[in-house]
């Protein structure tokens, strides 16, 4: 991805927030928002904005953050609308529940992409049975596993080693030596991470 001199992504530059897509550069001095007291973007593009623009711009970020098209993330909307509580939180719980999430947070691989690489090339296991779709949902109890050849292995033990010393979500158990781990409960609104203004997302999505 490119980065402008002051080492900001492209992409967060425009969304104006990070959009941790860069595994572990993320969390470190490296990631250029890191080094600047104001959000990405707020010098480069300053905008008042219509109604419409701002919560388009947040669906967009939403989407950008996981990684997701817009017709993954209509059919997300249109589930969460049919759960029942708040939707836009539901929303965001239904995306944390993503199989290719879940590998990410538990640390087992370095990078959004990553994690969906792994998961489509059939690396991961859901109760030891083979699951090769990023955006399964996962429930409380199951066991995730990273497997495969010594090389993925390694990758996965790399992964891990970097990231050590990021928390890990409070609905999830991490058994590193295995290269595993067990969803203990489901995600709540606060424990998503991102800077997302769901409200926004549902007055567009639900206009
Ligand atoms: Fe780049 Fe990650 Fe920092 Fe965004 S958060 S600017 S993707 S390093």
């Amino acid at each position: 991805m490119a980065r402008n001199s002051n080492n900001v992504c492209k992409l967060c530059r425009r969304e104006g927030v990070k959009l941790f897509l860069k595994g572990q550069r993320c969390f470190s001095e490296k990631c250029g928002v890191n080094r600047r007291n104001y959000p990405p973007g707020q010098h480069v593009r300053p905008k008042k904005g219509t109604d419409y623009g701002t919560q388009l711009r947040e669906k967009q970020k939403c989407k950008r953050i996981y990684g997701m098209l817009e017709r993954q993330f209509q059919h997300y909307f249109a589930l969460a609308q049919r759960q029942k509580g708040n939707t836009g939180e539901n929303l965001l719980v239904l995306m944390e529940r993503r199989l290719d999430n879940v590998v990410l947070s538990l640390g087992l691989a370095f990078s959004r992409f990553d994690a969906r690489q792994m998961v489509a090339h059939g690396h991961v296991y859901v109760n030891k049975q083979r699951v090769d779709i990023p955006g399964y949902l996962v429930r409380p109890g199951d066991e995730i596993q990273v497997k495969g050849d010594d090389k993925l292995k390694k990758k996965a033990t790399d992964a891990i080693e970097m990231n050590k010393g990021r928390p890990l979500p409070t609905w999830l158990e991490a058994v590193p030596t295995e290269l595993k781990g067990r969803i203990v409960q489901l995600p709540k609104r606060e424990d998503v991470s991102a800077e997302i203004n769901e409200q926004l997302i549902v007055e567009l999505c639900s206009k």
